[in-house]
């Protein structure tokens, strides 16, 4: 048996391929989020098979050796040009409570299981948000032609994916005592039977021992035969970061097949419910930016901690990243953005720091004609509604 406990302060150790597992769309284990070309075991019919394959095992054997396994690049080239990588995130974060945990073994096997599973349900999605991939959202296939049109046909998702081989295996090799977190992404992992058919498949005398995570668009309580407050208040504790980019008809316009007052309502319930935290993860982007006064004034008056709200700066499409936005536009929403009392953090800066630096170093203006305007206006004629993204930003005080 190997030691890892001396090497918190190493420059390649990541405590993740020793005691945490993501599961991608089509039922492939791989190392993180950030990691998702490299394979772990593919195709292997039990969980250790996979767990302590020939990948997982020269990964692990690379990041104790000092070596920059090239599975990690995202997290090498963020701590390069001095961004907090994952790795180090996790280090800062997890390491009391997960390094004395892992059993390494000389080969590189590992005799614990993850102890955090974290498992990506597919593309299967019941709503088409604007800035959305088919990867994530299988209900955008319907508008392929036009978003191929402006971000390319190569890279579309066009199948439903699922991932049930790696569900089946979940259900009958996981040792439940030995786990502490599970997590759920999607697609939408609330309107996902195999996301029930896995907790259900939890003998109840562990349920207590674990806590849940996910990241959902929160449009259900009840889905189905399904009672998520029933079916949460059975585990230790569960943390919902719901997906939400605007409040009232921002919300309705970015979120489409959504509804903004559902959503509201559900969290409000759920505030209710003493083993679960709400949290809010907003992706900002051109169809919210002139918004966010509003939408922070929201999460206030619901009563959520602005350290509860994790923002996403949209970088893909290119075209609905906010700095396409014309000049004008630009100068009036950093005004408005400047003006906004509340003490918002922003990556870790204050107020809107952040973005406004950013849209006024940033210029796309050329790609705002060629590319948003036509997406946006395809995108209204297919789907025809009150909301336009001009209404929004004349309604958000924005002279156009
Ligand atoms: S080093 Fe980075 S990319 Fe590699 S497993 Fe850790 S967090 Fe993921």
């Amino acid at each position: 048996m190997k030691s890892i406990l001396h090497l918190k302060d190493s420059d390649t150790f990541c405590l993740l391929p020793f005691m945490h597992t993501y599961g991608s769309a089509d039922g492939n284990l791989v190392l993180c989020c950030e990691a998702q070309e490299y394979e772990c075991g593919k195709g292997g019919k039990t969980l250790d098979s996979r767990w302590n394959s020939k990948e997982y095992k020269e990964v692990r054997k690379a990041l104790v050796g000092g070596t920059k396994h090239k599975a990690c690049h995202v997290c090498w080239h963020n701590e390069k040009n001095g961004i907090e990588s994952n790795r180090q995130l996790h280090t800062e974060q997890h390491w009391n409570e997960f390094a004395p945990l892992i059993q390494l073994n000389d080969d590189y096997t590992v005799s614990n299981q993850p102890v955090w599973f974290e498992l990506k349900i597919g593309n299967f999605c019941n709503l088409a948000c604007r800035m959305c991939s088919t990867h994530s959202s299988y209900k955008r296939a319907q508008d392929i032609d036009i978003i191929g049109k402006y971000s390319g046909f190569d890279n579309q998702e066009t199948k439903l994916v699922t991932p049930d081989d790696l569900f089946a295996i979940l259900q009958s090799d996981v040792d439940w005592t030995q786990v502490e977190r599970l997590q759920f992404t999607g697609g939408e992992p609330i309107i996902n039977e195999m996301h029930y058919d896995l907790l259900y498949s939890i003998p109840r005398e562990y349920r207590h021992l674990i806590r849940l995570r996910y990241a959902t668009n929160l449009t259900h309580l009840k889905y189905r035969q399904h009672d998520l407050i029933d079916i949460w208040r059975q585990f230790k504790h569960v943390n919902v970061k719901v997906s939400m980019d605007g409040a009232g008809a921002v919300y309705d316009y970015i979120r489409v097949g959504g509804s903004f007052s559902t959503v509201a309502n559900n969290m409000n319930e759920l505030k209710n419910v003493d083993n679960v935290d709400i949290a809010v993860g907003l992706t900002i982007q051109v169809y919210n930016v002139f918004a966010l006064p509003e939408f922070f004034d929201f999460i206030n008056k619901i009563g959520i901690n602005f350290s509860f709200v994790g923002s996403f700066l949209l970088q893909t499409p290119k075209y609905l990243n906010i700095s396409v936005l014309p000049q004008t536009w630009k100068d009036q929403i950093c005004d408005k953005l400047s003006k906004y009392n509340g003490k918002v953090n922003i990556h870790r800066h204050d107020n809107f720091d952040t973005i406004i630096e950013y849209m006024q170093k940033n210029d796309n203006e050329k790609l705002f004609w060629k590319k948003t305007m036509p997406y946006t206006q395809e995108m209204e004629s297919r789907h025809p509604d009150s909301i336009t993204f001009m209404n929004l930003l004349k309604t958000h005080g924005i002279t156009i």
